[in-house]
């Protein structure tokens, strides 16, 4: 149904009106010539004071772009979502996305434009903290390497000489000391240990925040045989079965080290917390949202729903070194891997029930 020229034109100063945008009119000297409610919110102008006054009243001081505007559009250009800056009544800048068409009379001759602005100013200031916290962040992970680097240079030298010579003096003068003496030796040997292994995992976890890791196409099968192999002393020690549907396992867009990594310690946990059962630990993946979800389910000592965050946070442990051995690195590692890869890790579970490790990657693989 065509409707009659007076109601499609009152439909059209409807919809005109009733527009969130800023919609405005000018002619080709670039005189206001209509301007509706989203334009009066927008630019605090009401209709009356801005039509026929030139458009240069919504220009910020020192910049002008209107002209060049407008000689586009009379070369028959159209202007889409442009971004740029107009200053409001009361002198605020505001950043908007601009769309501009060229009007027509109706024997086809040029005599105006439509303006649509959009006002864009929340979402460029979202951008801005959003581009400095992305620096903020950058700055950290190079502080971060650096202090890895001092740590691993400057720290790790005194320490080798306080284990050194120790054992050096355990070995010589053992038969001179008592036992109480000795025991408090050994605990300075054993916590120096400690520390070594601790700022050697310190080193390789501020080793993956180096976001410039190669990227390949990665099967997960692969990486799965390989920590499998690398696991294989501690699978056969307790009898542990490792199951997983070759045939559903993809290949994703990844680090091979850094995945076999994530994979390796998450099955060498499944391995080390295990309950007084022989293992059994399955590993699934399915598609959702763009993304692909892998679980990794033991039949293990499970984790109490209090710890299920804290257990990702650097050195944090659930046990003593005498219960189980680590540092508590592990899933530290898994988180920044995963995050790398631009996914996220969680883990379901309960105490004395088993665990499930759920991590996200995102599904597109390279070409
Ligand atoms: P580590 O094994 O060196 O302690 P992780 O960062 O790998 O360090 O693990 C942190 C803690 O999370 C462990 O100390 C343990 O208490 C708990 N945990 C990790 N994986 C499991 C699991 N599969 N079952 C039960 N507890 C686990």
């Amino acid at each position: 149904m065509k409707l009659p020229r007076a109601q499609m034109e009152s439909l059209m100063k409807a919809i005109v009106e009733s527009s969130d945008d800023a919609i405005i009119s000018k002619d080709l000297n670039g005189i206001i010539t209509s301007w509706n409610k989203g334009a009066e919110r927008l630019f605090g102008y009401t209709a009356e004071e801005a039509v026929g006054k030139p458009v240069s009243i919504l220009a910020p001081p020192g910049r002008n772009e209107m002209p060049t505007i407008l000689d586009r559009l009379k070369s028959g250009e159209r202007i889409d979502h442009y971004e740029t800056v107009r200053r409001a009544k009361n002198g605020r800048l505001l950043n908007i996305s601009l769309t501009v068409s060229p009007l027509y009379d109706e024997t086809g001759r040029m005599t105006g434009a439509s303006k649509i602005a959009r006002d864009i100013t929340e979402r460029t200031e979202a951008a801005n903290v959003l581009a400095k916290q992305s620096e903020r962040i950058l700055r950290a992970n190079a502080d971060l390497q650096q202090f890895a680097y001092v740590t691993s240079h400057d720290l790790q030298e005194p320490l080798r000489t306080i284990l050194a010579c120790t054992e050096m003096f355990l070995r010589k003068s053992a038969d001179k000391l008592d036992t109480g003496e000795r025991e408090l030796l050994g605990f300075v040997t054993s916590a120096a240990r400690r520390m070594t292994a601790m700022i050697a995992d310190l080193l390789s976890y501020a080793r993956t925040i180096d976001e410039d890791l190669p990227v390949t196409a990665v099967p997960i099968t692969e990486v799965l045989e390989w920590a499998c192999n690398n696991l294989r002393v501690a699978i056969e020690t307790c009898d542990a079965q490792i199951r997983y549907d070759k045939t559903v396992l993809p290949v994703v867009a990844g680090n091979k080290v850094a995945l076999l990594q994530l994979f390796q310690n998450l099955l060498g946990n499944a391995l080390k917390y295990r309950s007084a059962e022989p293992p059994r630990i399955d590993i699934t993946a399915e598609r959702q949202n763009g993304m692909w979800l892998f679980s990794i389910a033991d039949n293990g000592i499970g984790i109490a729903p209090a710890y299920h965050d804290k257990i990702f946070g650097l050195f944090q442990r659930l046990h003593t070194n005498q219960e189980y051995s680590g540092t508590g690195i592990g899933l530290a590692l898994c988180r920044k891997i995963v995050q790398t890869h631009g996914g996220r890790i969680w883990v379901d579970s309960e105490l004395g029930r088993g665990a499930v490790f759920k991590f996200t990657l995102p599904a597109d693989t390279p070409s």
